[in-house]
């Protein structure tokens, strides 16, 4: 098998059928071997008969059935662990991404890439509540990641599958794969794809996906740079508010001393305590998190460093 298809699905039943032949008739020409996994994340609109009949119709079209809905991150993970190819390309379900753009995402990987993100550079979606939140968030994420791409938000990418076999997905954490990615040292690049309207169905998402975004952003920053090393973050924070209690506290003084204000008059002393008392917090807030951090590799027997060959090692 070459090349893994994995498609969410949740109440797209008009866009099925197809979905179904214009995957089949995109790739057929081409000389690799493929797989469409349709994963159905819990529709309640009819989709399973369909996927049924197609999966009886071509044994290359592989159906996961939900019990509920668990969110496009979940359908995905599951068409990941199902994945065979040596390639894996994640793709919506709506007919907005294009499977005629899967060999140039593919001709990418030959080249040597381990993950090729789409680019919806002429994106087909309403601009105040999706366009311009994915412009700003696309910006942040790419500052605070360092791996810079026009369009995280895209589904369409393509990667290798090796790729993804050491990458746990969480929340709404799918678009943040190419980041994770680059962190165990993927090559990353992004090519353009089109980008169709939505014709059917409606979208499943709102402008309040900005908040879950800006959420899960925290976690891949935190998880990337501080996972192995939780005190230094928090430990830090901890430093800096007693530093900052200290002085509070020794103005205080001062201004009881020499300016004749009185302690209980002055602000600056409940700024002192909960100062000092934040200062505590963070520090045993950064010690908990050291403790969970070795709870979290030994009892995986997950390695804190990504070794890219090793020799005479037989
Ligand atoms: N989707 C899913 N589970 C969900 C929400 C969405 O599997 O809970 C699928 C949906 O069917 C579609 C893809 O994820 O195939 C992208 O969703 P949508 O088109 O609504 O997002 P948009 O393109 O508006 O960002
Ligand atoms: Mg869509």
């Amino acid at each position: 098998m070459d090349v893994s298809i994995v498609v969410p699905l949740y109440n797209e039943v008009e866009n099925i059928p197809n979905l179904y032949d214009r995957v089949s008739s995109a790739l057929t020409a081409h000389s690799f071997a493929w797989e469409l996994i349709l994963v159905d994340d819990g529709s309640g609109d009819g989709s399973g008969q369909i996927l049924r009949d197609i999966a009886a119709r071509d044994q290359r079209v592989k159906v996961i059935r939900f019990r509920r809905n668990f969110g496009q991150t979940a359908a995905m993970a599951a068409g990941f662990d199902a994945a065979t190819g040596d390639v894996v390309i994640p793709m919506d379900g709506d007919l907005q991404n294009d499977p005629l753009d899967i060999p140039a995402l593919l001709s990418k990987i030959h080249e040597g890439y381990d993950v090729v993100s789409g680019w919806r550079k002429d994106r087909q979606d309403t601009f105040i509540n999706r366009k311009l939140p994915s412009i700003i968030a696309n910006g942040i994420i790419s500052r605070m990641t360092g791996v810079h791409l026009h369009d995280y938000g895209c589904t369409l990418k393509a990667y290798r599958r090796e790729v993804l076999d050491g990458i746990n997905l969480y929340g709404e954490m799918h678009r943040f794969v190419p980041a994770l990615a680059s962190q165990v040292g993927a090559k990353v690049t992004e090519i353009p794809v089109r980008h169709h309207p939505r014709m059917f169905g409606s979208s499943k998402y709102g402008i309040s996906r900005t908040v879950r975004v800006v959420l899960d952003l925290m976690t891949v920053m935190f998880l990337l740079q501080y996972s192995t090393k939780p005190i230094q973050l928090f430990g830090r924070w901890g430093i800096y508010t007693l530093l900052a209690g200290g002085v509070s506290g020794v103005l205080t003084l001062y201004m009881k001393w020499f300016d004749h204000v009185n302690m209980n008059r002055n602000p600056l002393l409940i700024l002192t305590a909960f100062l000092l008392f934040m200062g505590v917090q963070f520090i045993v807030l950064g010690l908990l998190g050291e403790l969970n951090a070795r709870t979290y590799y030994e009892a995986q027997g997950k390695p804190i460093y990504v070794v890219r060959e090793r020799m005479n090692f037989e």
